[in-house]
C-alpha cells in the first residue's frame, strides 16, 4: 500500500470509485464496476469479483476469511456500506 508521494501530487485531480476505491478520472464508478451502459453493477457481482481477486492477493485465507475482508472492505465504500449484507457482517 506504499504511495509514490510524486505520484499522488500529480493525481491531485482524481476521484475514486465509490464501489471499489480505485483511481478514475471522473464518474462515480471504474469501468469494472459498471456494466455497459455505465450501470453500477448488483452487489452479488461486485461481491463475486472481489472476493475472487482477494482469493488470488491471499492464496492461503479461508473462504469464509476471504468473505469477511470483501465485506469489511465494501463497508468502507460509499456504493455498498449501507447493502443489508454489509450491515448484517
Ligand atoms: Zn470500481
Amino acid at each position: 500500500m506504499a504511495q509514490d508521494p510524486t505520484e499522488e501530487t500529480v493525481m491531485t485531480t482524481t476521484s475514486s470509485c465509490e464501489s471499489c476505491g480505485m483511481p478514475i478520472e471522473s464518474g462515480r464508478y471504474c469501468g469494472y464496476c459498471t456494466d455497459g451502459s455505465g450501470a453500477l453493477q448488483s452487489f452479488e457481482d461486485r461481491f463475486a469479483r472481489m472476493a475472487a481477486w482477494q482469493a488470488r492477493r491471499d492464496p492461503e485465507a479461508s473462504r469464509q476469511d476471504i468473505e469477511r475482508q470483501v465485506l469489511d472492505y465494501m463497508a468502507t465504500m460509499p456504493a455498498w456500506r449501507d447493502h443489508p449484507t454489509v450491515q448484517a457482517r
